[in-house]
């Protein structure tokens, strides 16, 4: 493993912060914290932990002897000194000499000796950092580390390696447990570097920041090398393909695995990645635990494999995921009974797995919402790759499935993940003419209610142009072509596991008196405002009969379609060819719980409705702009926002289908008979 360290590079790195406000032992914690943070053979996703011991002032002047550690939840890779509460050491070495302390009493008594009271939690390591003297201590969850351990002999495997260098601590809970075993063994031997803690990660420590990151370099590069002359055993494998795209699977697997509540599901494959999930008995290793007990609460203890080759058409393919997700909650909920017994304080978490592996095709992982989907395939792609080294060698072992629940079910663990749910989280939104002002209004609304938002826009300019903190994911489509939607569709599938809200939004009005306008004109708007609507409905309708979750169409129409306006026809007539479309949708998908509704909106400033032809249509009505815009029975403009508002109603009312809200300030003429 390559050294990171360099003193020109700290020293460049110091410059950016003023060393009256942030001690200079704090600034090369978070340098090396960062070179650990970067490595992600050492820790994934706020993994692993360091910290550095110093003493500092309050502000009535009275000195205190703290340590700095990594605040729960931040990552490694990204720290900032501020995100390294100082807590009072005295208290903390007291702590560790009574017999036993609650999660809450821990917690509690953290953030009670805390310097700042506004600083972030203190890691739930941090009794396991205060319990060694040494000023520098870094924690990883190092690869090549938990590959020598996870396995029949690997205490033995480990001692061979490390010998006296490392102290070797058996498996036991992180937390308060974990810091009074530390202490009990580490004061009979002065002399160690290091902490090797069986299955779960290593600890070094030094007397500068360059000294514990070296050694936690040191150590590793040792177990790498070794790992790397070790003998490889041929296991047999399996070759067969499945016989179906994955976007033909996913809306399948999601549709298993979702129900009342959604999820993201996304797809990756990589050639190391196949080699090992191709392995014929993956089934068996990768149900048999965790490589370090922080990843269950993100991929679970076991990964569902889903052996598709066999099956032939997709029907087969549908039935056989049903079949195993559904064995696979049985087997979650069996788990927990099993390990629950003395607690009646757990509210079991979600029954499904988080990792979903296809051989010779991928692995799937599941998330609440889309970054968290990837997060937990980083985690699942990263263990396969460990468990799959350690097969090749020997067999994987994990610790005990009990241990395992004991970490799933600490509520100090739950916390790192939060429960932060908007309506809308786990689904997701397609809005085409997304670039436009009312597709940007209802992409906007829809994503803070949580929905991962899919732009579809064909104007290559306005993609070019667009800049938004939103992060919008966002496909140049000419939803004219049913091949380029398609195409589209497909990668949403791969990334995201399907669709639940479809806004046929993309539209342009031509003015023109009826009798006069050329036949290829007319036929141009109703190919853009009647058949690219057919043609996104036709093709999501699929994706939403296969998931079998619901979902609703949701069509941008236009007053248009029961109010004519003067030379407006050649917008009008596809308009309600359009309205008549929505209610065909809602007639024949209802039983497959498929809403399909619209939304009649007028006279909104937007790309359709522009300067000049508002001026064309407020002269077309005879009155002004402002009365134009403001002619209705409530007298007030209508924003785009407005219309974003009406479109996430009918997408959220579960009972409502074939219904068209109408946006216009009120206006009889257009109201629906
Ligand atoms: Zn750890």
């Amino acid at each position: 493993m390559k050294n990171l360290f360099s003193h020109s590079g700290l020293i460049k790195f110091s410059k950016q912060f003023d060393t009256k406000k942030v001690p200079k032992e704090l600034i090369e914690r978070v340098y090396t914290s960062r070179l650990i943070g970067k490595n992600k053979k050492l820790v994934l996703h706020g993994g692993g932990n360091t910290s550095v011991k110093s003493t500092i002032s309050d502000i009535d002047g009275e000195r205190h002897g703290v340590i700095f550690v990594k605040g729960s939840g931040s990552d490694l890779e990204t720290i900032k000194p501020e995100d390294f509460p100082a807590v009072k050491l005295k208290p903390l070495k007291k702590i560790i000499n009574k017999n036993s302390i609650t999660d809450i009493e821990m917690v509690n008594f953290l953030k009670k000796n805390l310097i700042d009271t506004n600083a972030p939690n203190p890691s739930v390591e941090t009794l396991v950092h205060s319990s060694i003297e040494h000023k520098f201590i870094d924690h990883t969850h190092s690869n090549a580390i938990l590959e020598l351990s996870n396995r029949k002999n690997g205490k033995i495997l480990c001692n061979k390696i490390f010998g006296k260098e490392l102290l070797f601590i058996p498996y036991v809970m992180p937390g308060f447990i974990l810091a009074k075993a530390v202490k009990n063994k580490i004061d009979k031997s002065p002399n160690i570097k290091g902490l090797l803690l069986y299955r779960h990660g290593i600890f070094t420590f030094g007397k500068t920041a360059e000294e514990s990151y070296k050694r936690m370099i040191h150590f590793v590069s040792k177990a790498e090398k070794f790992l790397k002359k070790e003998k490889k055993r041929i296991l047999k494998v399996d070759n067969n393909k499945p016989k179906f795209q994955v976007s033909e699977i996913s809306p399948l697997i999601r549709g298993a695995i979702s129900d009342e509540k959604k999820y993201i599901l996304n797809f990756r494959s990589n050639k190391k990645l196949l080699e090992t999930i191709k392995l014929k008995n993956i089934n068996s290793f990768l149900r048999r635990g965790v490589v370090t007990p922080d990843h269950v609460i993100r991929i679970k203890p076991k990964m569902l494999v889903l052996n598709i080759s066999k099956r032939k058409t997709l029907q087969q393919v549908q039935n056989y995921i049903n079949k195993e997700v559904k064995k696979y909650k049985k087997d979650y909920s069996d788990y927990f009974k099993k390990y629950n017994r003395n607690s009646r304080k757990n509210k079991i978490l979600d029954l499904i797995p988080k990792i979903i592996v296809v051989p010779n095709l991928g692995i799937f992982s599941v998330g609440k919402d889309y970054k968290d989907s990837i997060i937990n395939g980083d985690i699942g792609e990263m263990a396969i790759s460990i468990i799959g080294s350690i097969e090749r060698k020997a067999n994987f072992e994990s610790i005990k499935m009990k241990d395992i629940f004991d970490v799933e079910y600490w509520s100090l663990e739950q916390a790192k993940i939060g429960k932060d749910q908007k309506p809308l989280t786990g689904t997701i939104t397609i809005v085409t003419g997304g670039l436009g002002t009312i597709g940007q209004a209802i992409s906007k609304e829809f994503k803070s209610n949580g929905s991962e938002i899919i732009i579809l826009e064909n104007n290559k300019d306005k993609i070019m142009r667009f800049k938004s903190s939103d992060n919008f994911d966002i496909h140049q489509c000419d939803v004219r072509k049913r091949a380029q939607f398609k195409r589209v569709i497909d990668k949403i599938c791969m990334k995201y596991g399907g669709i639940d809200y479809v806004i046929s939004n993309a539209g342009n009005a031509i003015q023109h008196e009826i009798s006069t306008i050329s036949d290829k004109n007319l036929y141009e708007s109703f190919k853009t405002n009647l058949f690219s609507h057919q043609i996104v409905a036709s093709e999501s309708v699929k994706i939403l009969k296969a998931q079998g979750i619901g979902g609703c169409l949701l069509f941008n129409i236009s007053k248009q379609s029961v109010n004519p306006g003067k030379f407006f026809g050649a917008y009008g007539l596809p308009k309600t060819a359009l309205l008549a479309l929505c209610k065909q949708y809602a007639l024949e998908y209802g039983e497959f719980n498929i809403r399909s509704n619209g939304v009649n909106a007028d006279r909104i400033i937007s790309g359709i409705l522009s300067q000049e032809m508002l001026t064309k249509r407020a002269k077309a009505r005879g009155v002004s702009i402002d009365s134009y815009l403001k002619g209705n029975l409530l007298k007030k403009q209508v924003s785009p926002s407005d219309v974003a508002k009406a479109f996430y109603h009918l997408a959220n009312s579960e009972k409502t289908t074939a219904a068209v809200l109408t946006v216009d300030g009120g206006s009889i003429e257009s109201s629906l008979r």
